[in-house]
């Protein structure tokens, strides 16, 4: 049996996520989505939003479980059992770093595996903190969140959904 971590911010969880999430999900037998509850970073929903707005993205994935986790991602993977970490990968930008950190992970971790999923055309400019800033300014979110996610974003920021 082969778990997979996918872990991230996901505030909120978007379109782009998800279609991670799917790709990955039929490869693995088992998908952990792991939320970081990073309480120095700047984020728009507290650590319950997150993991409810994932919970109800994902409710009709049985082989892909929510969870929330603080301190190292790979001590994460250690203990959900995981053999695989996930990650998303879109313009260039997003290389560099996800190289560093897997330079990094490798050491601290050298049995866990690194999957990178291309992100798909439609998604390839999404990212949850472009989102927060469209909808702040009462921009459409259509086809880039699931519709409960762009309601929750709507209610943050008062504004009206489109
Ligand atoms: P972000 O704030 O950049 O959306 P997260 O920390 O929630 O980031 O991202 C978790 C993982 O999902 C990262 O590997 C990130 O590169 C990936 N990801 C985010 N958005 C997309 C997308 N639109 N397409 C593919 N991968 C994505």
């Amino acid at each position: 049996m082969i778990t997979a971590i996918y872990a991230g911010s996901f505030d909120p969880i978007t379109n782009g996520h998800l279609d991670i999430i799917k790709r990955a999900s039929s490869l693995f037998d088992e998908l952990i989505v792991g939320i970081y509850d990073r309480p120095r970073k700047n984020l728009l929903f507290t650590i319950d939003e997150r993991v409810k707005l994932a919970k109800e993205a994902v409710k009709d994935m049985p082989k892909v479980k929510v969870v929330s986790y603080s301190g190292l991602t790979v001590e994460f993977a250690k203990e959900v059992g995981a053999k695989v970490m996930v990650r998303g990968l879109r313009m260039s930008s997003d290389f560099e770093g996800e190289f560093e950190m897997a330079m990094m992970n490798k050491k601290l971790a050298p049995d866990l595996e690194l999957v990178c999923f291309m992100t798909s055309l439609q998604y390839q400019f999404l990212s949850s903190s472009l989102l927060k800033e469209v909808a702040q300014l009462g921009g459409c979110l259509e086809e880039m969140l699931p519709g409960h996610v762009a309601k929750a974003l709507t209610a943050k920021y008062a504004s009206k959904p489109c």
